[in-house]
C-alpha cells in the first residue's frame, strides 16, 4: 500500500472526517472534495478509487484498498477500549 494512502486516512481520521453510524457502517469525507462522503463498512467503499481497483485489478486475488478503508482501520485501532 503507497504512504500516500495512509497518510491521507491518518488526516481523515485526525479531521474528524470519519464519523460511525452503526457497528460496521462509517460515514468518511472525500480528502478531494469536502462536499463529498462515501458510507465505508470494514471491506467495501463506494469511492471510485475502490471501484477501480477491481477493475484494473481483477482475478489477481488481491483485495481492494482505498484510503477511506484504511481511515477505519486507523479510526478503530484509536477508538479501542
Ligand atoms: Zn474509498
Amino acid at each position: 500500500m503507497s504512504t500516500n494512502t495512509i497518510r491521507k486516512a491518518k488526516k481523515l481520521v485526525e479531521t474528524g472526517g470519519v464519523v460511525k453510524i452503526e457497528d460496521d457502517l462509517f460515514q468518511i469525507k472525500s480528502s478531494s472534495d469536502p462536499n463529498t462522503s462515501y458510507f465505508v463498512t470494514s471491506d467495501t467503499c463506494e469511492c471510485l478509487g475502490f471501484k477501480n481497483f477491481y477493475k484494473f485489478h481483477h482475478g489477481k486475488g488481491l483485495k481492494a484498498n482505498c484510503s477511506h478503508l484504511e481511515a477505519i482501520r486507523i479510526f478503530k485501532k484509536e477508538n479501542r477500549s
